[in-house]
């Protein structure tokens, strides 16, 4: 392949990756693709100048693993901390909700940012670990891989570019903690890649969007949904992971996009059983009957 067309193929599959970002931020980002061993020079620390200035006025997304850290620490319900941090937005492509930190409306200040800095750090979501790093994941129709790359966002209000500490990729994301955080947002992130990549031809139900939300952010919800319903009726769940589901949260959400996977696509992850197969047909096969008798 050309170095001109493996560039430009470079930009578009960035630009592709890119799409839910907020335009600031697509503005700013060097339109360069990044492997995990790439360098880069930055350093934040509590004395910068411009300490807390990237506190205000961001769309964060937060992810399911966010949502279980952030609530533990703050020993909040699912609910409350919806109702009082959180803001749904919809994902361009694939029209899936997700949940952004509410950001003051004043102020545009993000709700946990203190004089000090970041009143949650140790807890703090996986976007800002990342920064001012970005990361992409492609779903590739070929291969059927998901492929990951970065990104080096650079605003000018941040000093800490002009510092020297140099880092590469894959440290910055140890020291941060990033990389734990994507392995427990694995199942999450592979809903919706396989959700963009599907494309029009996989409707997005109104019903599947509030499952997926409510799979993304409230375990107490979908735990009901699980054990209070016909669920375990119809599919076909392990001793184990059932015992795990009730108890952990973590282990709901894994279960929750696996679920939802085998619906939409077809994955065999979480299977119908036999039984509940069969009361389908026989159901479709009298309510034919009860048609038919009606016509005639
Ligand atoms: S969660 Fe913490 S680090 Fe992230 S924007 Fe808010 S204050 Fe800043
Ligand atoms: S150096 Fe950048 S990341 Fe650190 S506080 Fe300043 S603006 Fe935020």
């Amino acid at each position: 392949m050309s170095d001109y067309k493996q560039a430009r193929d470079q930009v578009l599959e960035l630009e592709e990756g890119l799409r839910d970002m907020p335009q600031e931020v697509r503005n700013v980002l060097h339109p360069v693709r990044l492997t995990g061993k790439e360098h880069f020079q930055f350093r934040c620390h509590p004395g910068i100048a411009c300490f807390n200035a990237c506190c205000r006025n961001i769309e964060i997304i937060l992810t399911p693993y966010d949502l279980i850290r952030i609530r533990r620490r703050l020993n909040l319900d699912a609910e409350s901390f919806l109702y009082h941090y959180a803001t749904p937005f919809t994902l361009t492509k694939g029209q899936l909700p997700v949940p952004l930190i509410r950001m003051d409306p004043e102020t545009g200040q993000c709700p946990f940012n203190g004089p000090d800095g970041c009143s949650i750090y140790s807890d703090r979501p996986v976007a800002c670990r990342y920064y001012p790093i970005g990361m992409a994941l492609m779903h590739k129709q070929e291969t059927k891989d998901d492929d990951e790359f970065y990104f080096l966002i650079k605003e000018e209000f941040c000093h800490g570019h002009r510092e020297v500490k140099d880092w590469t990729i894959q440290d910055w994301r140890s020291d941060q903690g990033s990389d734990g955080y994507d392995v427990q947002n694995r199942g999450w992130m592979e809903f919706i890649l396989k959700r963009r990549s599907a494309g029009d031809g996989v409707a997005t139900a109104v019903q599947l969007s509030e499952f997926f939300y409510m799979a993304s952010t409230n375990p107490d919800v979908f735990r009901r949904f699980v054990f209070d319903s016909s669920f375990l009726k119809k599919f076909h769940v392990d001793p184990e992971t059932e015992r795990l589901i009730r108890e952990d949260d973590q282990a709901l959400t894994d279960f929750a996009f696996s679920w939802l996977k085998s619906i939409l696509f077809g994955d065999a992850e979480v299977k119908v059983k036999p039984t509940a197969v069969a009361e389908l047909k026989e159901r479709r096969a009298n309510k034919t009957v009860a048609k038919e008798n009606l016509e005639d």
